[in-house]
């Protein structure tokens, strides 16, 4: 593995060895079908309920409430399809945020078209969802909430446990998008009291196309796909079982490192975050709240299209974002940014710094001086 330049930890994790290691006799000899009805397919089928206790584990849900997805998207889709779906002779009214990601807003815009009436909760300048404004969307159509627990071009940490308090005494179904929460900060179930959560193994140092979705044992929802009876009839299709194990393993990893790891990357962000304000004039960070995730900094730099910083930085081998992986080639200004309040000019401006489990401090000091150099540079030539 070569993480060496790489500060783009919220777009993708690179695969940590240890998961990679306990992947790998899944594509050689433990190759059964879990479904199947002998030793070795027994044996496969183990593994599988393994890494959902691991991943039941790190959340504190019961191993019977992890569904297996292909990822964030599905998780996200199939929280809100199937919840729709689901609930949709009670009401047909959803809330969301105006920050999440286009995973959760792409759907809603799609239930928007089939008939749902969607309202979007505006965020403050530091990127924070009101519970008040929370509260006086709930209408008594409304059947699902949908507010992420962090988000991924700023790290802000949404106040998701009065969030979903507010859903749960108006009865209403809440979704929390964890997939950049999780393996970053404590996502404790129990204690954020959420009906629906999605995750993602590939921001956990585990492999693509992966995730879950944590379905509290009460929520019933209309599957997205039908097929053969996998994952109690939730999800249809033969499991990726490597994958699967993959995202156990990496659950377990996290489980055990994430107190050590978000106090070392928290300092090491804090110090960059002002190294950048004393080495760079006009700067501005984008969620300078102290409920943000420890790795990620989004800095705008006057006068700075992000996405060229971005392309300036590559050929300095610095791999980084100007804001979400998803929409890094469409240089249009960050919705997020937008919401906080930026100017269309201001939101593409703005650079995210993530950092992770293989972040040095030799390439901390190394984009430091390339973005100071960078920034002079752009601000002399703006025509570049
Ligand atoms: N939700 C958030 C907040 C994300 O950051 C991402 C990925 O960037 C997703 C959902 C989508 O997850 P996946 O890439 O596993 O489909």
């Amino acid at each position: 593995m070569n993480a060496a330049g790489y500060f783009d930890y919220n777009a993708t994790t690179p695969l940590d060895p240890r998961v990679f290691a306990e992947m790998l006799p899944f594509f050689n000899d433990r190759f059964a079908n879990p479904s199947s009805a002998y030793r070795q397919a027994c044996d496969v089928l183990g593994a599988v309920e393994n890494a959902r206790k691991r991943v039941a584990g790190l959340v504190n849900a019961d191993p019977s409430e992890i569904l297996f997805t292909s990822g964030g998207t599905e998780s996200d889709n199939l929280a809100l399809f199937g919840a729709a779906r689901r609930y949709k002779n009670i009401g047909r009214h959803l809330i969301t945020s105006a920050v999440e990601h286009e995973a959760l807003l792409a759907p809603c815009r799609q239930l928007q078209k089939e008939g749902f009436v969607l309202t979007v909760l505006p965020v403050d300048q530091d990127g924070l969802v009101d519970p008040d404004d929370l509260r006086r969307a709930i209408r008594k159509d409304t059947i699902l909430i949908s507010i992420m627990q962090a988000n991924n071009e700023t790290g802000v940490i949404q106040p998701v446990r009065e969030l979903a308090a507010l859903a749960r005494a108006h009865g209403v179904a809440f979704h929390t998008d964890a997939v950049q929460a999780l393996g970053k900060i404590p996502v404790n179930i129990a204690e954020l009291g959420v009906d629906l959560l999605s995750l993602s193994t590939h921001k956990i140092y585990g492999p693509k196309g992966t995730g879950a979705l944590y379905v509290k044992h009460d929520v019933a929802l209309v599957p997205l796909l039908f097929g053969g009876g996998q994952e109690k009839k939730r999800r249809a299709g033969t499991e990726n079982v490597a994958g699967i194990v993959g995202l156990g393993k990496a659950a377990e990893l996290c489980r055990e490192e994430i107190a050590a790891e978000a106090q070392r990357l928290g300092e090491w962000r804090d110090r960059l975050q002002n190294e950048i304000g004393e080495c760079i004039p006009e700067t501005r960070v984008n969620g300078d709240t102290p409920q943000r995730l420890a790795n990620t900094l989004n800095v705008s730099f006057r006068g700075c299209d992000g996405g060229v910083l971005v392309a300036f930085l590559d050929g300095s081998g610095l791999a980084l974002s100007s804001g979400s992986a998803c929409s890094a080639k469409s240089r249009s200004p960050s919705h997020v940014l937008l919401a906080m309040g930026r100017s269309e000019g201001e939101a593409v401006e703005g650079l995210r710094i993530s950092l992770g489990r293989f972040s040095s401090k030799q390439d901390l000091e190394k984009l430091l001086r390339e973005l100071s150099q960078a920034v002079r540079r752009l601000r002399a030539e703006p025509n570049l």
